[in-house]
């Protein structure tokens, strides 16, 4: 496919997205989120071949919230291994909002996967004795292949000053044997990391570096071992997209995971990696003019992972 081909889908993607973001609402819980623009969106491409296609807002910054989740679990699965990422932690969809807290209190005493509040939380927990944020930081620009990847301080404050059911999650865990180290720095690692402001751009990038199986595209580096990415790949697929996360899987058909900021991190594997940012979210807090990009995007180009090779 020509390039002006693929940027024409592109523009089409970005009016299909365009159709659906008054049907939908910007993050109001954090109130610094709610002030972005919900009209807002942008798509980024990256190719295995080192091709960049990108339209809209797609080098806006905005914070990569859930997203940042994905990070967390790379780095947990590379330095903490599989065994203890999952000694507590379980790899179900759990069919609840990422920041509910019935079933982990109710059914199961352990949170039902690493990509809601509760499995996260966990997760940065595991990272907190180990890593600075500066050094976590550091990671995030790495795998995002975005060196200026920085803290949004106004969104962090924001959120911490909002943090009444992230703090009461993190503490039913530490009542639970879940969180073994000091709970409010746990909170506020796991904050700081969802206060990185990304763009579009910086998830593609890291889209490409899931799809290429953890080698950074151009250097050849390995950033992450096969099986870590493998295991984050798949999770992404069953909960990435939270309680929307099987509709999703049928109809875009790409792993994915979204954030409250407007960011969706997408990966076709061995092919590329997408980057969206819209805003305005669904009611599961998904990006609703993200998910239509996806889909269009999908469809015109054949990327669902079970689509029949035409
Ligand atoms: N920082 C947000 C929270 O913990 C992230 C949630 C999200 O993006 N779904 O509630």
């Amino acid at each position: 496919m020509t390039d002006k081909a693929r940027g024409k889908i592109l523009e089409e993607a970005l009016l299909a997205g365009s159709m659906e973001v008054d049907k939908g609402e910007t993050a109001s819980y954090i109130p610094e989120l709610s002030r972005a623009d919900k009209h807002d969106l942008g798509i980024c491409i990256y190719t295995r071949d080192g091709e960049i296609y990108e339209a809209g807002d797609s080098q806006k910054r905005f914070t990569i919230q859930s997203i940042s989740k994905v990070i967390s679990l790379c780095v947990a699965l590379q330095h903490c291994g599989f065994d203890k990422v999952f000694e507590k932690i379980r790899m179900e969809p759990s069919g609840d909002a990422f920041n509910s807290l019935l079933k982990l209190d109710m059914t199961s005493n352990y949170p039902y996967n690493p990509m809601i509040n509760s499995g996260a939380l966990t997760v940065v927990s595991y990272l907190m004795p180990i890593f600075s944020f500066k050094e976590l930081l550091d990671y995030a620009g790495k795998l995002c292949l975005d060196p200026k990847i920085r803290l949004d301080e106004r969104v962090y404050n924001s959120e911490m000053a909002n943090s009444a059911r992230n703090r009461a999650i993190a503490y039913l865990l530490q009542s639970k044997g879940i969180i073994e180290c000091d709970v409010e720095r746990s909170l506020e690692l796991y904050v700081k990391m969802c206060s990185l402001s990304v763009t579009a751009r910086s998830l593609a990038g890291f889209g490409l570096v899931l799809a290429n199986g953890g080698i950074h595209p151009e250097t050849g580096e390995r950033l992450l071992d096969r099986e870590v990415v493998r295991t984050v790949k798949t999770i992404m697929l069953t909960c990435g997209m939270y309680d929307g996360s099987g509709e999703f899987a049928v109809e875009v058909g790409i792993p994915s995971k979204s954030g409250v900021g407007g960011g969706i991190l997408s990966v076709v594997d061995r092919k590329m990696g997408i980057g969206i940012y819209g805003p305005s979210l669904d009611k599961k807090g998904n990006s609703i003019g993200g998910k239509a990009m996806l889909k269009y995007v999908s469809e015109e180009l054949n990327l669902h992972m079970f689509a029949w090779e035409p």
